[in-house]
């Protein structure tokens, strides 16, 4: 292997330690608990697995964490007083609406209810806008994105003047991914599934991140040797040596294309991790602000 594998497993402990000791001399010295509220319409048995490990990572660093677990045929009304109610509670320093809702519910009409102070997935309208604009500095980053930047300073990679490539233009990962990159001064491409000739835009990227949810999507022969790869995608793959019978893969190549990089993100244990060690941070910073203790 010529890559240096990137170990969001170990950057991620790091930070939950540092949000840990936060949240202590929080405890301690201001007797406020940051509080995360978690909204999770309906049954999918994805969103049910992310909700629990945030609750989980909640109790771990010492905040609390609310559960709000809805009917999936809760209705747009009785969801938004859901989270209006939320908003209004001192308790709650920062909500987490998991992502997506029903098809019946306005999923823009729901992010818009949270107040900009409590968006700790980043994803309300304003929030999203003020990420969108030169000099404009949003309350938070999607956690998802911001994770990935952490990876990339990690690897020691200089994200100034290079060319970033990100595979994928979603509102959660691609997007928002694009942003942070061109505020850091990356000469950013962004692909997706209109995009002719992807490998020859890839071969090109100093920093690739692929996003785009195809199991081993992204080839060796894509990459220019010495490239830092961040691979976001989560996708599951039939794997008879397992006793599931699957196992997950990214949207890399990852035991080809490791040959070629100079340092690459595995699935699992590289950008996953960081995605829950990003909303405890950032849930810690909303209690901080609530606090008047930082801007
Ligand atoms: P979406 O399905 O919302 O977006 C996928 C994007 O990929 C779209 O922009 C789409 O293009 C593009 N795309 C699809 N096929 C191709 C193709 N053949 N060539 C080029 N571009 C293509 O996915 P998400 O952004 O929500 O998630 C992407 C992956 O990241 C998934 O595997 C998901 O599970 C994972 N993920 C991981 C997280 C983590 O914590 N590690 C968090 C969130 C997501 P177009 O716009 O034209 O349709």
């Amino acid at each position: 292997m010529s890559a240096t594998l990137i170990d969001g497993k170990a950057v991620a402990e790091d930070v939950k330690k540092k949000v840990q000791e936060n949240v202590t001399y929080l405890k301690t010295e201001y007797n406020i608990t940051p509080g995360l509220a978690t909204v999770l319409v309906g049954e999918r048995p994805d969103s049910r697995v992310y909700v629990a490990s945030k609750q989980k990572a909640c109790a771990d660093l010492g905040m609390n964490s609310y559960a709000n677990t809805l009917p999936a045929d809760i209705s747009q009304s009785e969801l938004l007083q859901v989270v209006q109610g939320l908003a209004r509670d001192s308790n709650v320093h920062g909500i987490l609406v998991q992502l997506p809702l029903p098809v019946h519910i306005d999923a823009e009409t729901i992010l818009g209810a949270i107040p900009i102070e409590k968006d700790v997935d980043g994803f309300s309208p304003l929030n999203v806008g003020r990420l969108s604009m030169k000099n404009r500095e949003p309350m938070f980053v999607p956690c998802t994105p911001l994770g990935c930047i952490y990876l990339i300073e990690s690897a020691g990679t200089k994200i100034e003047g290079a060319n970033a490539v990100v595979l994928g233009r979603s509102n959660i990962v691609g997007l928002p991914m694009s942003f942070l990159l061109l505020h850091r001064n990356a000469t950013i491409t962004i692909c997706h599934s209109r995009t002719r000739d992807l490998p020859s835009v890839t071969r090109d990227a100093d920093i690739l991140v692929a996003a785009i949810g195809k199991p081993k999507f992204v080839q060796a022969d894509w990459v220019k040797p010495g490239a830092t790869v961040i691979d976001v995608g989560i996708n599951e793959i039939p794997d008879a040596t397992k006793k599931s019978g699957k196992r997950l893969v990214g949207d890399v190549d990852f035991e080809n294309v490791k040959e070629v990089a100079g340092a690459i993100t595995p699935v699992p244990g590289g950008v996953g991790p960081m995605t829950i060690a990003m909303l405890m941070q950032n849930t810690l910073t909303a209690a901080q602000r609530a606090a008047g203790l930082i801007k």
